[in-house]
């Protein structure tokens, strides 16, 4: 029989279970990603209350068992990634990477380094840090947990460090620019966008620190990464595509002027994105 032990952890998910208990996912830093059954979550004076929230880091106390659901006893040093709970945004991104982190590997596999990752992300986020970035820093490193690694650093044919580079499918990496020629069906990649997912592939959240980026090019670098999910992962979370028309959403709103030739506008409202 297991016994109890320490353990670090975040929670990716809390799902309800029969009339008062609760499944929690919690991706532990050195048992990887564990299913807990929680009892009677729903009563307010649970002991695991607020180590169980969405968004949460804490040390808990509990039973990692290697078959079937894991058992929690205490908690403490809990960290709440309170910005996530009250930022309709941050809460977008970090559902995100949450589930991208869930996706990314199996139950019970240690993952230091994703959790680290994660972890790094939260604190950024959290930090006010851009989300945009992060979530592409974390995209870029995440990848090779898909299984995939696309040689961004050099061109493929003959090892160039020299931008711009395109991006080739065929040969899973960049081609410098004397080399487009060898792949008809290159990319046509941004070239920007590849400088940036180049960094992203090497940094952690922390080292870019307050990068600024034009939002054109951001724009460019997710198109970019999404072109490099949608051929080496192919999943389709559903939080990405929030985040996607979250954004779809914004660029067409326009916010009502006043002018004094009409000073009050007819609609007061946001306008209505499916007329545009
Ligand atoms: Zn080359």
């Amino acid at each position: 029989m297991e016994n109890y032990q320490e353990f670090e952890g975040i929670v990716l998910s809390i799902r309800k279970h029969r009339e008062k208990d609760a499944l929690v996912k919690i991706f532990t830093r050195n048992h990887g990603k564990r299913m807990f059954f929680v009892k009677n979550i729903k009563n307010p004076n649970h002991s695991l209350k607020a180590a169980l929230l969405p968004f949460t880091k804490a040390t808990y106390l509990g039973r990692i068992k290697d078959d079937g659901l894991s058992f929690l006893q205490d908690s403490r040093e809990i960290t709440h990634f309170s910005k996530m709970q009250t930022d309709i945004h941050l809460n977008a991104y970090a559902t995100y990477l949450n589930n991208l982190a869930d996706a990314a590997i199996n139950d019970a596999i240690q993952a230091v380094d994703l959790y680290d990752l994660l972890e790094e992300s939260l604190v950024a986020m959290q930090n006010g840090l851009d989300p945009e970035v992060i979530v592409n820093i974390f995209e870029m490193r995440a990848l090779q947990y898909f299984g995939a690694a696309p040689q961004l650093q050099s061109c493929v044919i003959c090892r160039s460090q020299q931008e711009p580079f395109d991006f080739s499918v065929k040969y899973s990496g960049v081609l410098c620019q004397r080399h487009f020629g060898e792949d008809p069906r290159r990319s046509h990649a941004n070239p920007a966008a590849v400088h940036f997912a180049r960094i992203f592939q090497l940094v952690t959240p922390k080292q870019v620190g307050n990068i600024r980026i034009k939002p054109e090019t951001k724009k460019a670098i997710r198109t970019f990464i999404d072109e490099l999910y949608e051929e080496y992962v192919g999943i389709r979370l559903k939080s990405k595509s929030f985040i996607d028309q979250m954004y779809a959403w914004e660029t067409k709103v326009e916010i009502p002027r006043r002018s004094a030739a009409a000073p009050y506008p007819k609609e007061s409202g946001p306008s209505d994105p499916s007329r545009s």
